[in-house]
């Protein structure tokens, strides 16, 4: 339906309390992109949370498919949205309410070239997000005071710092180059366990990189040969500059390039 007829209940967990999970997947060539692990990060958030998927993975499969079809655009950007449903406002929740669950299909505009070629600038800032940022939760105010930090910085993301390690960027993960190892944070509670981390991390492997998940310090991340953000909409992407400081000789580093090409050539 068109977006302005959709409506959601003022009384919608959702909207009360951010009570819901959601995703967001990316089309290449048409296609949506590692689905599977998207669909699977959303089974995990709905049990961590208890919330009842209103869809087994081939009914959701199935309505992706039809969304981009009838969207036709040359790339789309899908996202999903499941709340708890629609309840007189309460903080403990009844099982007897049905989830909320919405679907769009956007057009995407992948990043410029220019972007990917020169690199980014990031700047640091506190993590203030809870303890299961595994979770695809609706709740993103932290994120969402990151990102704002951002944008009056007129830098590109915003690298969260939790106690002086670094976990992951605001809509992104971290990685960080050290001699020939690729070091990013652990899976865990304190990181979204990222889809492009993942895909990275393999690449990284099948290339003859060593990998380490470990969390790094604010000072090493100063000090790296390269950083690069990964990420559904990111994909793989140098950071050149963080908090004004010059990353590595301030260019986008081999490893990075590197990666960034295999990936490329992974999404076809
Ligand atoms: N970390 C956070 C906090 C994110 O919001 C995202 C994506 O939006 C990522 C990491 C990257 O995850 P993915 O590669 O699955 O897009």
């Amino acid at each position: 339906m068109p977006l302005a007829e959709a409506k959601v209940s003022i009384e919608d967990r959702g909207f009360q309390f951010g009570d819901g999970i959601y995703e967001v997947i990316r089309t290449y060539g048409g296609r949506p992109f590692s689905l599977e692990a998207h669909l699977a990060r959303l089974d995990r958030s709905a049990t961590a949370l208890a919330l009842t998927q209103p869809y087994s993975r081939a009914e959701w499969t199935d309505y992706i498919l039809e969304g981009i079809k009838r969207a036709d655009y040359p790339e789309a950007k899908i996202y999903l949205q499941i709340t708890r449903g629609v309840a007189p406002r309460d903080h403990a929740y009844s099982d007897e309410a049905t989830p909320t669950v919405v679907m769009t299909v956007r057009e995407f505009h992948p990043l410029d070239r220019s972007v990917q070629a020169t690199g980014v600038d990031a700047m640091t800032t506190e993590d203030i997000r809870w303890g299961r940022c595994d979770i695809k939760s609706l709740n993103l105010l932290a994120n969402v005071l990151a990102r704002q930090k951002v944008k009056q910085a007129q830098v590109f993301e915003a690298i969260l710092v939790n106690a002086g390690l670094v976990t992951e960027g605001a809509i992104s993960n971290v990685m960080v180059v050290q001699g020939e190892t690729v070091v990013t944070a652990p899976e865990g509670p304190r990181i979204l366990s990222g889809v492009t981390r993942g895909i990275v991390l393999d690449l990284a492997l099948s290339e003859g990189l060593s990998i380490q998940e470990r969390f790094v310090s604010q000072p090493d991340l100063y000090e790296a040969n390269e950083v690069f953000l990964t990420g559904t909409t990111v994909e793989v992407l140098a950071v050149i500059r963080i908090d004004g400081k010059v990353i590595g000789d301030g260019r986008p580093g081999p490893i990075a390039q590197r990666l960034a090409a295999s990936f490329t050539s992974r999404v076809g």
